[in-house]
């Protein structure tokens, strides 16, 4: 494990005394950014399957799933597909209330737009959150809004800003989801958009390398030669600036991309993801970068 920052194996080893495995379901909903509510396209680097591409509808369906990886019985559901606080408050609270009562289940998980998140919802978050903890996490990917066009992400920051406001005046944790090598982008935004999510409050950051999939959109611009893929120290190069300014007791939940390997285009580098967070260990060992580092530096 890379001492170097505060991963989430190490945040649950310390809250719950070990690990504790993610189920990935799906809840039945679409997405206002597909479905013609907002767009019928979706985001630019978005899979048919709304970056859940593993996700199932049943929890003892998704454990036989990870059967052969884990064998404790304590799980995080992690509700991934598409929007998944995309439907009104009852549906919401039918579909999530049995999941968060099983004894197997120790965190509920909800992937969302922070456009989808109006007072209703976030005081069905509430109660559940009075049961067990509950995280929601918000797809940012950038703070410049000239990017934010290009991959479609459908909402401006300042919507962001209110789900964020909202959301911690509910005590509820969120972790927010930023994107590396977005085209548009450059590093000093790649930068600012950690410290922003830094000073939004999000308990935890997801950080992901930008991935062409092949039936995105992201992969005809890719294919038309409109950007390339970052090399892998590139990558650690950035990651190593983003650690350094974020707060130490921010929970960091990726550190890669987790693309599924059969429709992976580019960069092909990071399919070997124990290989490439070996590289990076030793990168921020040789380079004596640790998470926190110059955090006190920018307050
Ligand atoms: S908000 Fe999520 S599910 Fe919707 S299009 Fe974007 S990445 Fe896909």
């Amino acid at each position: 494990m890379l001492p170097y920052y505060y991963s989430v194996s190490e945040y649950l080893k310390k809250t719950y005394g070990h690990k504790l495995y993610k189920l990935s379901l799906s809840g039945g909903m679409t997405c206002p950014n597909r479905d013609g509510l907002i767009d019928t396209k979706g985001c630019i680097f978005c899979s048919s399957q709304g970056s859940g591409d593993f996700a199932v509808t049943d929890i003892d369906k998704a454990k036989s799933v990870v059967a052969d990886k884990y064998s404790g019985n304590e799980y995080i559901a992690y509700f991934q597909s598409f929007t998944n606080t995309y439907a009104d408050a009852d549906y919401l609270k039918n579909l999530f209330t049995p999941v968060i009562m099983r004894d197997d289940i120790r965190i509920l998980s909800i992937a969302t737009r922070p456009d989808c998140l109006g007072t209703d919802i976030i005081e069905l978050l509430s109660e559940l959150n009075s049961i067990k903890p509950v995280w929601v996490e918000l797809g940012l990917q950038t703070i410049n809004e000239d990017t934010a066009r290009y991959i479609r992400r459908g909402y401006k920051l300042s919507v962001y800003d209110e789900a964020a406001h909202n959301l911690n005046q509910a005590g509820i944790q969120f972790i927010t989801h930023m994107i590396v090598g977005l085209p548009g982008d450059t590093t000093a935004d790649t930068v600012a958009t950690a410290r922003y999510i830094a000073d939004s409050k999000a308990s935890g950051i997801k950080i992901a390398l930008l991935h062409v999939l092949k039936d995105t959109d992201l992969y005809v611009d890719y294919c038309a030669g409109r950007f390339s893929t970052m090399t892998m120290e590139e990558y650690f190069q950035i990651i190593g600036q983003i650690l350094a300014i974020l707060p130490k007791d921010m929970v960091i939940h990726r550190l890669t991309g987790d693309g599924p390997k059969n429709t992976l285009v580019a960069p092909l580098w990071t399919a070997d993801k124990k290989r490439v967070l070996n590289a990076l260990s030793h990168y921020l060992k040789d380079n004596n970068i640790y998470q926190g580092k110059d955090y006190e530096h920018r307050l």
